[in-house]
């Protein structure tokens, strides 16, 4: 049976361009007569809010979409992080990183425009270990990679051939979140039996290291469903217009969220309809 999910971070009002990856994961599992989950990716403490929870499923409910089971908050999934992170950790694969933000910026070669920079390894090999220190725990990718051996995936029916290494050294546990999203996303996936994951082209390299994760986490890989970002006319991506409307905004000002919801199926993008 087809399970797809929706898996917002409750860190901000969802827009269109959320509404149009629920929209696309839900209809491919009921047209298909599968499951359609809801996940709360809930992990960052420092920014996720209770408040955005209750918009999104209001939202959602707007849009006419509903989903299967219960809604799974990835707060409560901690001892499930916990103990992937304790097994990668006993295969030699993690290590400490003591940098700051700043220090990371400040050693990397300059990173592409907007990009994060690539991790320069500076704590892969420090002989002394302080658990008191503030730290978190990076991949080490080359062994990482190694052990794991040639990995694929199928997106859109396509083999692609996974390359983790361009990622660098990714953090799998911060300083204040006992998981990163790489780690919990990849767990999650599999503990809910997700088969396909439907989501935004923007999370297309991301899936390379997730691919690594279940590999080396012995986890099922679901295909994948990369999907174009929805653009404006002028080809602008609307999670990066100014002033593009969150779909709470529409909803409090009285517009039809099916109707919108008709509009993204057939590949409308409602710019505009902010006035019901
Ligand atoms: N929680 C992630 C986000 O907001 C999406 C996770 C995923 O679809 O893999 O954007
Ligand atoms: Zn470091």
């Amino acid at each position: 049976m087809i399970v797809t999910r929706f898996a917002p971070s409750p860190t901000g009002r969802l827009h269109l361009g959320h509404a149009y990856s629920a929209i696309l994961a839900h209809d491919r599992a009921r047209a298909a007569g599968g499951r359609f989950l809801l996940r709360i990716e809930d992990i960052d403490g420092t920014r996720s809010r209770p408040e955005h929870v209750e918009t999104i499923i209001a939202d959602l409910a707007w849009l006419g979409l509903s989903w299967d089971g219960e809604v799974v908050h990835q707060s409560s999934r901690l001892p499930a992080y916990a103990a992937a992170l304790d097994r990668l950790r006993d295969m030699g694969l993690l290590y400490r990183c003591y940098c700051t933000r700043a220090e990371i910026a400040a050693a990397s070669l300059s990173a592409p425009h907007g990009a994060e920079p690539l991790y320069p390894g500076t704590c892969r090999s420090l002989a002394e270990q302080h658990s008191d220190r503030p730290h978190c725990w990076r991949l080490d990718m080359v062994r990482a990679v190694q052990a794991a051996g040639p990995l694929h995936w199928r997106d859109h029916g396509q083999t692609i051939a996974a390359d983790p290494l361009s990622a660098g050294d990714v953090v799998l546990a911060r300083k204040d979140a006992p998981a990163s999203y790489h780690l919990a996303v990849t767990i999650d996936d599999a503990w809910q039996g997700v088969t396909d994951v439907v989501r935004g082209q923007d999370l297309f390299a991301a899936t390379h290291v997730h691919r690594l994760l279940q590999a080396l986490l012995g986890l099922p890989t679901p295909a994948y469903h990369h999907h174009a970002l929805l653009t404006g006319p002028d080809g602008v991506r609307l999670a990066k217009r100014h002033g593009a409307p969150a779909l709470a905004d529409l909803r409090e000002r009285g517009a039809d969220g099916l109707a919108l919801a008709a509009q993204l199926r057939a590949g409308r993008v409602p710019i505009g309809t902010g006035d019901p």
